[in-house]
């Protein structure tokens, strides 16, 4: 699904990836872990789109074809999920605004027929139930006042909604309680997993990935990926850090 080969990027011609390669089948759950100023959200970035992360070697396909191609929202349209480590406040937008417009615009893409403003609503209350967010929060402003925790669990709302074939979820699991870690994970788990889904989850802590059990585990270090291994691998970044592992 996702192959990314010897990717090397930089921000303000600071170089931050520095020959990154992954390979991400459909089906698996990749976790990626390591120190702060790695390069992980960069990472997550680059894959999304974002201006000013610029590419200056290697490439990334997905499904295929040339990802870094495509304007970000064709790379949306084309089944990438990016959940922001950052989660950004849109005041002005409500929430059901928001999500409608952006699922509709992927159903357009893919030449299905746009949902009415009643069916929408049906989705997304569903999708607010199973993340056990309160429904009046769809039609508050996106982010707007949300505690960190709420915007983390109304991007599993989002993911939800979209229904992406790849996510790539960065820290999902920070400012969140034991309890919304759990509904969190399980919502990754309901929506994410599956034959033709895959997901790319972005962690400092072995905590979220006892509920959504990942196939691997890379630890990303300045700029490219040093070990890599099975779920194993997170306990002993847990005892031991990363500074003994990915040496
Ligand atoms: P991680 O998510 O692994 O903690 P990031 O990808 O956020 O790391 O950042 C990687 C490095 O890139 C850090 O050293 C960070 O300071 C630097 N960086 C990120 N964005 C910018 C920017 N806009 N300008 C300069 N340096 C940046
Ligand atoms: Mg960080
Ligand atoms: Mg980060």
């Amino acid at each position: 699904m996702l192959k990314i080969e010897n990717l090397h990027a930089e921000v303000d011609g600071k170089p931050i990836l520095k020959g990154l390669s992954l390979t991400v089948n459909a089906g698996e759950v990749h976790a990626i872990m390591g120190p702060n100023g790695a390069g992980k959200s960069t990472l997550g970035y680059v894959l999304g789109g974002r201006p000013g992360y610029e590419v200056t070697e290697g490439s990334v396909m997905f499904d295929g074809q040339d990802l870094l191609a495509l304007e970000p929202h064709e790379r949306a349209a084309a089944g990438l999920f990016l959940g922001f480590q950052y989660p950004v406040e849109i005041p002005g937008v409500s929430n059901v605004q928001f999500l409608r417009e952006a699922l509709n615009a992927q159903r357009k893409g893919r030449g299905e027929a746009a949902l009415s403003g009643a069916e929408f609503l049906k989705l997304a209350r569903a999708q607010a139930d199973a993340l056990a967010m309160p429904q009046d929060m769809l039609k508050r402003p996106v982010n707007v006042g949300f505690s960190g925790g709420e915007k983390k669990r109304n991007e599993m709302v989002q993911m939800g909604i979209i229904g992406p074939r790849l996510a790539i979820l960065d820290e999902t699991d920070s400012g969140l309680d034991i309890d919304a870690l759990r509904v969190v994970g399980d919502g990754i788990n309901r929506i994410m997993r599956g034959e033709d889904k895959a997901v790319l989850l972005i962690t400092h802590y072995q905590r979220l990935l006892d509920y959504v059990k990942p196939d691997f585990v890379h630890v990303l270090a300045d700029g490219r990926i040093a070990r890599s291994g099975g779920a194993e691998l997170a306990h002993e970044l847990e005892r031991e850090g990363y500074g003994a592992v990915a040496a």
